[in-house]
């Protein structure tokens, strides 16, 4: 089995002045089609930063990166851009979505940036209404509730394939009961679409929904 991801003794200091500070210190992991996983730790222990490393959008002070078998921060710009596109789906805390773009609009842009041969409206449809947001195509972010919001940003970062997920305190936002359904959402995605997602949380709650959880101090 082709790992999505693999980690190899990734370790990231920020350097200001002459402080030093070692936010991850060797962090190595595997992670397989189908999985779930947890990455879990209170405030400033390094979970953004990690994912950002993990999607090429901050480069690690030593260690490697693997996706898709490919050594994500030896990519050029251009790759590594083009990689966040297609082969990673971002979620974040907030949703950020576009505030002038209606929740259809939402994916055919990002499938628009893809250059997707297939009709974006129809895809774009197909997973809105898969997520329970088939009446809400022609609405716009501020007329929906937080839930909606994050389940839109979910089916946009599903737009383009991609084989792994990254989702940032998803569930920051929302209400506990809210909070539930999205994680319940995002597993079962996981599942059905044998892809990986990479949770951050600080919500112990929301483990029992993890094939594995990944602590960090
Ligand atoms: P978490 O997501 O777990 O709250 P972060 O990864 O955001 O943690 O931050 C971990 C630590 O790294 C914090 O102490 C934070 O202040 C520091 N940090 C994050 N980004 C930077 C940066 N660009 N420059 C310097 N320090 C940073
Ligand atoms: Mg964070």
């Amino acid at each position: 089995m082709t790992a999505i991801l693999e980690l190899h003794d990734v370790s990231k200091t920020y350097e200001q002045g002459n402080e030093k500070l070692t936010v991850l210190d060797h962090v190595s992991m595997k992670v397989n089609p189908g999985e779930f996983g947890a990455i879990l730790g209170p405030s400033g222990s390094g979970k953004s930063t990690l994912l950002s490393i993990i999607g090429a959008l901050t480069s690690p002070s030593s260690g490697e990166v693997k996706m898709n078998g490919r050594n994500v921060h030896n990519l050029n710009e251009k790759e590594q851009t083009s990689l966040r596109l297609k082969e990673v789906g971002f979620i974040f805390q907030q949703s950020n979505l576009v505030p002038f773009l209606t929740v259809e609009e939402q994916l055919v842009f990002v499938g628009k940036l893809n250059k997707q041969g297939e009709s974006l409206r129809k895809r774009a449809g197909e997973l809105l209404s898969h997520l329970g947001m088939a009446e809400r195509l022609s609405h716009y972010p501020e007329q929906l509730s937080g839930g909606e919001q994050q389940r839109v940003a979910i089916a946009r970062a599903l737009m383009n394939e991609p084989r792994l997920i990254l989702a940032d305190e998803p569930t920051a936002s929302l209400d506990q009961a809210r909070g539930k359904s999205v994680v319940e959402l995002l597993a079962k995605e996981t599942k059905d679409r044998n892809i990986a997602t990479i949770m951050v949380t600080h919500d112990e709650t929301m483990i029992g929904y993890c094939d594995w959880v990944y602590r960090m101090t």
